[in-house]
């Protein structure tokens, strides 16, 4: 046991030293003609005294305990430095060619979460950016619309970008693209339908015009730069979503997006297995594969399965209206509600401006047929008889302005929900929602309709693929190196040991995150940081909201807010009135009159000591208020209510 132990030890260590040289070789060569590069570099130099060592530090965390105990041999390592520079020497013989510069892969968003995905990949000068979305915020950003990526990075290597790819339409991959185009205006290629999306938002954004948006569809080439991008056809929640095989002089990428493979899909042909295996063949560097279902087993069930229990349910209705809440992207299921309503012979009416904005891009593109007459207005659903309808609506995930929380609570102003409802919510609630789907079902229930929801009757099928299917694309693609993406860390390691269960070293899977990018080498890889993070958009300001605006909102939310009131005159200084003392959200305890008692003699000493000394500056008086009332506040009542002085003189 110990034996075999120290013998693994040292093969490990051997090939580990062999690695650092290579590496060694080929980061010099990149340093050279990467200035951004160098710069990290050097910067690496200065933290870590070697930049290699940080190569070192971060493979020791796939190593196992035995390995670590044998690395930093110093006269080992000269021996096998030299014999492993003829090694890579002689290899680079056979192959004929210069040794290969790294490619870099950095994550500007996508990872340990669900959302804001970007993707860099970096070959010698050039880059190319991988989608680019938005995520929803959470709970604790008060206030704020929606979550992009930081874009400093892309910003900083402008002008190395030649081009922006795009999986699929969903917002998690295009809603930061008006954003990131004010940034870097390069073109943009994606299918047909994913265009007309990005076109719809740039549109609004009135930023359409300056866009370089390119139609490209599956078994196409793009070049960009020193890459040769190829689109590859996968099966999602959303028709022409594309995998991107990437080729550059280091090797080949694959990129999956978001997938599932659905071998009847509602239109537009299984995933395109066979070319994902060509290039496994021909040899694969590096995959980064969809993990949001990395939990599941088995596989997740063809869309053509909602069509079916959709018939059932119609059929079973009876006299009732139907009403139909899903995302609005799936245009396929639309499709398929609107096939079942027309064979029963029932209207279709539309609510949600998503929903409403989808189908009539989807009718224009031709992904989605709608027989004549058949969609009618949301006004237009009066004159006919409950068994006459069907409502397609928004608000699948309890989203709070949309349509169907408003006719939950009452507040729609087309349609009133009554008994005589069935809705349909043919949706799962993404993690961190489901309380509020919960209560827009309860609220549904309270008004007497008939709701039908969750794993109940097959209405909803994932667009993500589970274990099975992941299984297959590692199987095909054959990856030396493997890099889950698109999920929260419980999925990204699920990912990883599906990977491992399927004969990919652990020490070639890649866990990574937000703000890394891993340059990767022949045998090797490397992480390093780039800038990343989270920028607010809140109305039209895009990272005017930092993280002291959102204290100050927490703090309101919480504690309220005291506002003081002082008038000066100008002259004196001295107060003309009574300060004013108003409170909004704040505690309203017995004793708070003499709280606010306290607090208005306090107020007075203070300005009157700013008077006496015959000081004039309001400023500092603001502050001198301000800090003294808010630690008298906590002292009394440990709340920390937000407190702003008004000074005004006369
Ligand atoms: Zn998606
Ligand atoms: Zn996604």
């Amino acid at each position: 046991m110990n034996t075999n132990n120290r013998n693994t030890s040292k093969n490990e260590q051997k090939k580990k030293k062999n690695d650092t040289d290579i590496l060694d070789s080929a980061v010099k060569k990149y340093a050279k003609l990467d200035m951004t590069k160098a710069g990290e570099m050097k910067k690496n130099q200065k933290e870590n005294g070697e930049s290699k060592k940080k190569s070192k530090s971060k493979k020791e965390n796939t190593k196992s305990e035995s390995s670590k105990k044998t690395s930093g041999n110093d006269k080992n390592n000269t021996v096998r430095r030299k014999k492993n520079v003829s090694n890579s020497k002689r290899r680079q013989g056979q192959k004929n060619i210069q040794p290969v510069l790294p490619v870099r892969i950095g994550f500007l968003g996508g990872l340990n979460e669900v959302g804001k995905n970007l993707t860099v990949i970096e070959y010698g000068e050039d880059i190319i950016i991988i989608d680019c979305g938005l995520a929803f915020p959470d709970s604790t950003m008060l206030g704020v619309d929606l979550v992009i990526p930081d874009f400093t990075y892309i910003e900083k290597n402008k002008d190395r970008i030649r081009g922006i790819f795009v999986t699929h339409g969903h917002e998690d991959h295009i809603g930061g693209i008006p954003y990131l185009l004010d940034v870097v205006n390069v073109p943009l290629y994606s299918t047909q339908l994913t265009i007309g999306l990005i076109e719809a938002k740039l549109k609004e954004a009135k930023k359409l015009s300056k866009a370089k948006l390119k139609v490209i569809s599956a078994g196409d080439k793009i070049k960009a730069g020193g890459f040769t991008v190829e689109a590859i056809h996968m099966n999602h929640s959303i028709p022409d979503a594309l995998a991107f095989a990437i080729k550059c002089g280091a090797g080949t990428i694959v990129h999956t997006g978001d997938f599932k493979i659905d071998c009847t899909p509602i239109d537009g042909g299984m995933a395109d297995l066979a070319r994902l295996g060509e290039l496994g063949n021909e040899g694969v560097l590096c995959l980064m594969s969809d993990s949001t279902n990395s939990e599941r087993p088995g596989y997740t069930e063809s869309e053509r399965k909602v069509g079916e229990s959709f018939e059932n349910l119609f059929r079973r209705a009876g006299k009732r209206r139907l009403i139909v809440a899903t995302f609005a992207s799936n245009v396929h299921r639309v499709q398929q509600i609107i096939n079942v309503a027309e064979s029963l012979g029932r209207k279709v009416a539309l609510s949600g401006r998503s929903l409403e904005n989808v189908v009539a891009i989807g009718q224009q593109l031709g992904y989605l047929n709608v027989p004549k007459g058949i969609i009618i207005g949301i006004d237009a659903i009066k004159q006919y008889a409950d068994d006459e309808l069907v409502l397609i609506t928004t608000g699948s995930q309890g989203e709070p302005m949309s349509a169907l929380t408003r006719m939950a609570m009452s507040d729609h102003r087309k349609v009133s929900i009554g008994p005589n409802d069935c809705v349909i919510i043919s949706a799962n609630p993404i993690p961190g929602n489901e309380k509020t789907v919960g209560n827009v079902i309860n609220e549904l229930m309270k008004l007497g309709a008939h709701v039908v929801y969750e794993r109940m009757y097959d209405v909803h099928v994932s667009g993500h693929a589970c274990q099975e299917e992941q299984k297959i694309i590692l199987g095909l693609v054959k990856p030396k190196f493997f890099i889950p993406v698109h999920g929260e860390q419980k999925h990204l390691q699920k990912h990883a040991l599906t990977a491992q269960l399927m004969g990919i070293p652990k020490s070639n899977i890649v866990l990574t995150s937000n703000g890394n990018c891993v340059s990767l080498f022949e045998d090797d890889y490397t992480v390093t940081d780039i800038p990343a993070g989270n920028v607010f958009v809140d109305g039209y300001g895009v990272g005017d909201v930092g993280s002291v605006v959102l204290r100050d909102r927490k703090l309101l939310s919480e504690d309220g807010i005291i506002v003081v009131s002082i008038v000066l005159d100008s002259l004196t200084g001295y107060l003309v009135s009574e300060p004013q003392i108003y409170s909004k959200g704040f505690i309203f305890m017995k004793e708070s009159s003499e709280l606010f008692n306290e607090m208005n003699s306090r107020i007075v000493r203070i300005t009157d000591s700013y008077s006496d000394k015959g000081r004039h500056d309001i400023n500092s008086l603001r502050n001198k208020v301000r800090d003294d009332i808010s630690r008298f506040v906590y002292d009394r009542t440990k709340k920390s209510p937000v407190i702003l002085p008004v000074i005004s003189e006369v």
